[in-house]
């Protein structure tokens, strides 16, 4: 199995990327923000529950989020391996994960991150706002404090990936061919060291 974590801040690229890496590897791509949007709109009562956190550039609360990636995880079981995309984003998060995957007889392939440089995800997040619809992306208070939650909750993942041997990460700026090429290579080297 090959199971993917796609890492990095707020418009770095990860869904662009996952839903090539998806096609190219035969993966369940799981996109918690996707996840949380498609309740928002019909209204869900996890919807509901995560809304306002989403609104205002804040991390909805662990458990919610671990919920709704288990089940997603455990409804696509007999896949090839997973691309979990915006997930984990905090440290408990990760940690549950680890388990979960163990429990299940799966195994964390390896995280990868790609970093792109703050005002180059300002300018895309905005540019992302005027037609995505998303108010988050809207209005550079709420991206400046995506960013910080970036900082404080998610980046400590990075020297706990590391730690495990598992940290890898490219470029994420560039065309978005060349990164796909960048991925692309990377992911068979760990197919092949697997
Ligand atoms: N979010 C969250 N936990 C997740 C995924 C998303 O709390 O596991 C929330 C958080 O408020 C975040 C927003 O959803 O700012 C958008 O996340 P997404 O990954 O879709 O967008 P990105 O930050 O990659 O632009
Ligand atoms: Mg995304």
């Amino acid at each position: 199995m090959l199971n993917i974590i796609l890492f990095g801040k707020p418009g770095a690229g990860k869904g662009t990327q996952a839903e090539y890496i998806k096609n190219t590897f035969n993966l369940i791509h799981i996109s918690t923000g996707d996840l949380f949007r498609k309740n928002i709109e019909k209204k869900t009562s996890l919807g509901l529950m995560a809304k306002s956190f989403i609104d205002n550039g804040e991390l909805v609360p662990d458990q919610i989020t671990i919920d709704m990636l288990k089940n997603e995880v455990i409804k696509n079981k007999k896949a090839n391996g997973f691309i979990f995309d915006g997930f984990p984003r905090t440290l408990s998060q990760a940690e549950v994960l680890d388990l979960f995957l163990k429990s299940l007889k799966m195994n964390l392939t390896a995280t990868i991150s790609l970093d792109v440089e703050d005002s180059v995800l300002e300018d895309r997040l905005i540019k992302r706002g005027k037609t995505s619809g998303r108010l988050d992306d809207q209005n550079i208070e709420k991206i400046r404090n995506r960013f910080e939650e970036y900082n404080k909750k998610t980046s400590p993942l990075i020297s706990y990936y590391k730690s495990l041997n598992k940290f890898h990460s490219i470029r994420g700026t560039g065309t978005i061919e060349d990164i796909r090429n960048e991925l692309n290579n990377l992911i068979n080297q760990l197919k092949l060291d697997d």
